[in-house]
C-alpha cells in the first residue's frame, strides 16, 4: 500500500491506537497532536520500530492557518492524504446546561466541530476526482452522546458531536460522486484520558455494569471499526455510522 493517512489527535487514546493499526496495514501515517509532542513521538517511534512509516505533526486543528500548514507539511513529507480521521476532540467537566458559559461553548465547538470542517475541506480539495484527485475516505469520530444528549454531564459536548454527525451525512452526499466516502463512528465508554478531562477518571468503571456487555471498550476496538470504514471493503458504505458501545 502507498497511501497516506492523517489522524488528528493521534498522540493518545483512540487516535494513537488507530495510527498504530493503520501503519500495520501499510499506511504512511501523519500523527497529529496539539501539545503532547512526547506522546506523539512515542507513537511514531513505535510505528517505525515495527517497520512502518509515520511522522508527528503538531497543529491545532481548530485553527484554519494551522490546518492549512499541516496539510502542506504532509503533502511535502508523506505525500497527499487519501484517508482522514477527524478524531481530535475535547470534553470539559460535567455540569448542567444552566452553568455552561459561552467561553466553554466556543472551546467545545471549535475543538470538536470546526476542526472537522477545516480538515475535511483540505482533504476534499486533495481527494476529489472533480479537482484532479484520486478519491479517498474520511471517518469522523463522533460519540454516542450525539444520540443520548448526555444530560447533567455535558450537553455541549453531545451537541458538538450531533453537529459532527450532520457534517458526516451532508458531506457524504456532497462528495459521493467525487470518489470520496465519509462515515462516522460513535464510540462510548472507552478507556482513555478523556474521562479525566471530564472530571471523572473512573467514569467507565462506574458505568460498566449498565452496559449490556458489562465492560468498557478499548481504543483498539474503535480503531478496527475506523480502519474498516476507510478500507476498500467498505467501498459502498457512505454516510453511515457504526456505534461502538458494547450494546448500549
Ligand atoms: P484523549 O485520550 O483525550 O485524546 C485526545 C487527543 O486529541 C489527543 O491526542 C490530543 O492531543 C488531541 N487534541 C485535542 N484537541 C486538539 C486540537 N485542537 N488539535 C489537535 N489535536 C487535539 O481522547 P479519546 O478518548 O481518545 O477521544 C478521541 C475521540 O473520540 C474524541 O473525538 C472523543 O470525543 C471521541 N470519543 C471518545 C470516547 C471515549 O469514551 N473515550 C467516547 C466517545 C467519543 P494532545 O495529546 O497533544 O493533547
Amino acid at each position: 500500500m502507498n497511501k497516506t493517512i492523517l489522524i488528528t489527535g493521534a498522540s493518545r487514546g483512540i487516535g494513537a491506537a488507530t495510527a498504530i493499526q493503520a501503519a500495520a496495514l501499510g499506511y504512511q501515517v501523519g500523527v497529529n497532536y496539539l501539545k503532547n509532542e512526547e506522546a506523539a513521538n512515542q507513537v511514531v517511534d513505535y510505528i517505525v520500530r515495527n517497520g512502518g512509516k509515520a511522522k508527528a505533526f503538531g497543529a491545532n486543528v481548530s485553527s484554519e492557518r494551522e490546518v492549512d500548514e499541516l496539510f502542506k507539511a504532509i503533502d511535502s513529507t508523506l505525500g497527499t492524504v487519501s484517508a482522514l480521521v477527524n478524531n481530535a476532540g475535547i470534553l470539559e467537566t460535567q455540569m448542567p446546561v444552566v452553568d455552561i458559559d459561552v467561553e466553554r461553548l466556543c472551546r467545545i465547538f471549535n475543538s470538536n466541530v470546526i476542526s472537522c470542517f477545516l480538515c475535511s475541506k483540505e482533504a476534499v480539495k486533495r481527494m476529489s476526482t472533480k479537482r484532479g484527485g484520486s478519491g479517498g475516505a474520511i471517518v469522523n469520530v463522533s460519540s454516542i452522546a450525539a444520540r443520548t444528549g448526555a444530560p447533567g454531564e455535558y450537553v455541549d459536548y453531545a451537541s458538538s458531536k450531533a453537529a459532527v454527525d450532520a457534517l458526516t451525512l451532508g458531506l457524504a452526499k456532497e462528495v459521493a460522486d467525487e470518489g470520496i466516502r465519509v462515515n462516522g463512528v460513535r464510540p462510548a465508554f472507552i478507556y482513555t484520558d478523556i474521562h479525566t478531562s471530564g472530571g471523572e477518571p473512573g467514569r467507565v468503571d462506574r458505568i460498566k455494569d449498565s452496559i449490556p456487555m458489562k465492560r468498557g471498550g478499548r481504543p483498539e476496538e474503535v480503531a478496527k471499526a475506523i480502519l474498516w470504514l476507510l478500507s476498500d471493503e467498505a467501498s459502498y458504505t457512505t454516510g453511515a455510522f457504526l456505534d461502538i458501545t458494547g450494546g448500549r
